[in-house]
């Protein structure tokens, strides 16, 4: 398998991001903001009538969420350092949603006394914290949704509740004098089938018709969360198409009078714009006849790839040496022997590769720079520039 840059950039784009990297030392991770830019405008054409909410955690750089907050968008917050970060750029609590189930009641209180009014909930003690520190709010319950399988990235299991529980708690809400205002799913990170959030929107309506018809309370928004696709490796839909369909997938089940709706998009937005780029260290083979070449880089599972934690997300790796291609194992350069991120799925990589040599990983400005290890055996955090 080799990677061409024509399928996941513009040649002049990437020509300026390679000739930036070349003045500087690996490894980091270049992003083209204007990427962004359009990742961002191209969702806004996709769903016309959503609300965007930039989930911070997927790229907290102020220079994105400066972008973001110029473009209009809200933001998706999950903790005190989050919001203390994108209200330190400048927006406003009305355009900040508390969308972590799990928190302390004094960290909701510190939301609430900085004017945030929106919360995830999904579960009662949380509920009942919010009630206490953050009185008077807008309430949306995060169910559960199937998709794991088909999602590279799940995010199932640890937060949501099943259907019951969220119409209990919605319930609930309003006699603890919160607004109930609404219901959000994520159907997992990078999810490729698209029938997911099918059957997402339709729990979603159950709960909509039972609670207005047996308790009176007529919720307001579905918040769809994030899970729409970059570019790696295994191919995806396009955005235009997720668009469509889920659009369809929504008027199905409200006709054309749809409540407010909220996308929380991290991934999608950000991935594609960055480049990774590090350098191999060494390429080594275990024994005199091992067909398998090692080949260890400056970046690894600990500076910025744990997604690649089970092979999970398939960043595509280019390299400008060219010629005959052989499998090989790829692997960080730390003392820690999880510290492999491919094995299993076999990459090529040209026989001639050597030490110095750079690997430009595409599609890594998301959920990089933010989940780097401080301070691992001595590597610093993974750096970033923006062009
Ligand atoms: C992580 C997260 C997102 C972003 O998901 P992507 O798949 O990266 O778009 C959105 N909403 C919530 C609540 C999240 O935790």
């Amino acid at each position: 398998m080799s990677i061409k840059v024509e399928d996941y950039y513009a040649p002049a784009t990437f020509q300026k991001m390679k000739a930036f990297a070349d003045q500087h030392e690996t490894p980091f991770v270049v992003i083209d903001t204007n990427i962004i830019s359009k990742a961002y405008d191209d969702l806004r054409a996709g769903f016309e009538f959503a609300k965007i909410y930039y989930a911070v955690k997927a790229n907290p750089a102020v220079e994105i969420i400066n972008l973001l907050k110029d473009k209009g968008s809200s933001f998706d917050i999950a903790s005190i350092y989050e919001l203390d970060k994108v209200m330190g750029c400048g927006v406003g609590p009305e355009r900040i949603s508390y969308g972590n189930t799990i928190k302390k009641a004094r960290d909701v209180r510190y939301f609430y006394e900085k004017g945030v009014r929106l919360f995830a909930t999904d579960s009662e003690a949380d509920l009942r914290n919010i009630a206490k520190a953050a009185p008077g709010s807008k309430i949306y319950v995060r169910i559960l949704t199937e998709g794991s399988t088909s999602a590279d990235w799940p995010l199932s299991r640890k937060f949501g509740c099943q259907t019951d529980m969220a119409m209990d708690l919605l319930i609930l809400a309003k006699q603890l004098g919160l607004v109930p205002y609404g219901i959000s799913f994520h159907v997992g990170s990078q999810q490729r089938d698209i029938d997911v959030w099918d059957a997402a929107v339709a729990k979603v309506k159950v709960i909509f018709e039972r609670l207005k018809e047996e308790d009176g309370i007529v919720l307001q928004m579905i918040n769809m969360g994030g899970g729409f696709p970059a570019n790696y490796i295994t191919r995806t839909n396009s955005l235009e198409t997720y668009a469509e369909e889920i659009i369809r997938f929504l008027k199905d089940d409200f006709g054309d009078e749809l409540p407010e709706i909220i996308l929380e998009p991290g991934r999608s937005l950000i991935s594609n714009a960055g480049v990774l780029v590090s350098e191999v260290v060494l390429v080594a083979r275990k024994s005199r006849t091992a067909v398998e070449r090692w080949v260890y880089t400056d970046v690894g599972k600990f500076s910025g790839l744990i997604e690649t934690m089970d092979e999970a997300i398939k960043f595509p790796i280019w390299t400008e040496k060219k010629g005959e291609m052989e499998e090989v194992v790829i692997a960080g350069p730390t003392c820690d022997s999880a510290d492999i991120m491919y094995e299993h799925y076999k990459y090529g990589l040209p026989l001639n590769l050597a030490s110095g040599d750079r690997l430009y990983w595409f599609s890594t400005g998301a959920y990089t720079t933010s989940y780097s290890a401080v301070e691992f055996n001595g590597f610093p955090p993974l750096k970033s520039f923006f062009l």
